[in-house]
């Protein structure tokens, strides 16, 4: 990333995450109840490097971040080689394996591949402040969050893009920062 005195110092992290008003919503899994199948179709349905994991739906509370091609290697070798590990096992991504039906297939745990600290701002963090995080710790992306819940997410590229934008319309904030 450039320095940041290329950057606009009024953006915030929500004017530059993803997804934006007219996307579809952000990506994610939960921490229990999505089956391989469910998994598979979400992971195949898109193209994003990774997927947050939530507590569920309806409260959007962050649990971690996962690595699509974590979830791909995983899923795959648990399939050849995990004893009855099929569509409709359940993914899980707590501590505990949840309770289930004893005649339920067994379920495929994958809190091991879980980053279980993903880098987070909130939404009004302002995008130099953002920028020197990425910078400074390496971080490939980060979550946005507004009072716990999780809002969406910034990329490294997303960051990059907006600071062309930026250059575009204003080639003079340049010079004069
Ligand atoms: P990159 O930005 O390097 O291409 P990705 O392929 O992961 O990385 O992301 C592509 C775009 O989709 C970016 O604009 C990013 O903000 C967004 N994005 C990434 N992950 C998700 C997700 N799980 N749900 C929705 N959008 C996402």
């Amino acid at each position: 990333l450039e320095p940041k005195e290329e950057f606009e110092h009024s953006s915030l992290a929500v004017d530059v995450m993803r997804p934006r008003r007219a996307d579809p919503a952000l990506a994610v899994l939960t921490q229990e109840g999505m089956t391989v199948g469910e998994v598979e179709t979400l992971v195949e349905s898109t193209h994003y490097s990774g997927f947050p994991v939530v507590v569920s739906q309806e409260s959007q509370r962050l649990v971690g971040f996962v690595l699509r091609r974590d979830l791909l290697i995983s899923i795959d070798n648990a399939r050849k080689r995990q004893e009855g590990v099929v569509s409709a096992s359940q993914v899980v991504f707590t501590e505990h394996a949840p309770a289930q039906a004893p005649d339920a297939p067994p379920p495929l745990r994958l809190r091991g591949i879980m980053d279980l600290s993903p880098f987070t701002v909130t939404d009004h963090t302002p995008m130099d402040i953002t920028v020197d995080i990425f910078r400074k710790l390496g971080l490939r992306q980060c979550l946005v969050t507004h009072n716990g819940r999780l809002l969406g997410i910034i990329t490294k590229k997303d960051i990059l893009k907006h600071m062309a934008q930026i250059a575009n319309r204003d080639p003079d904030s340049i010079l004069f920062n």
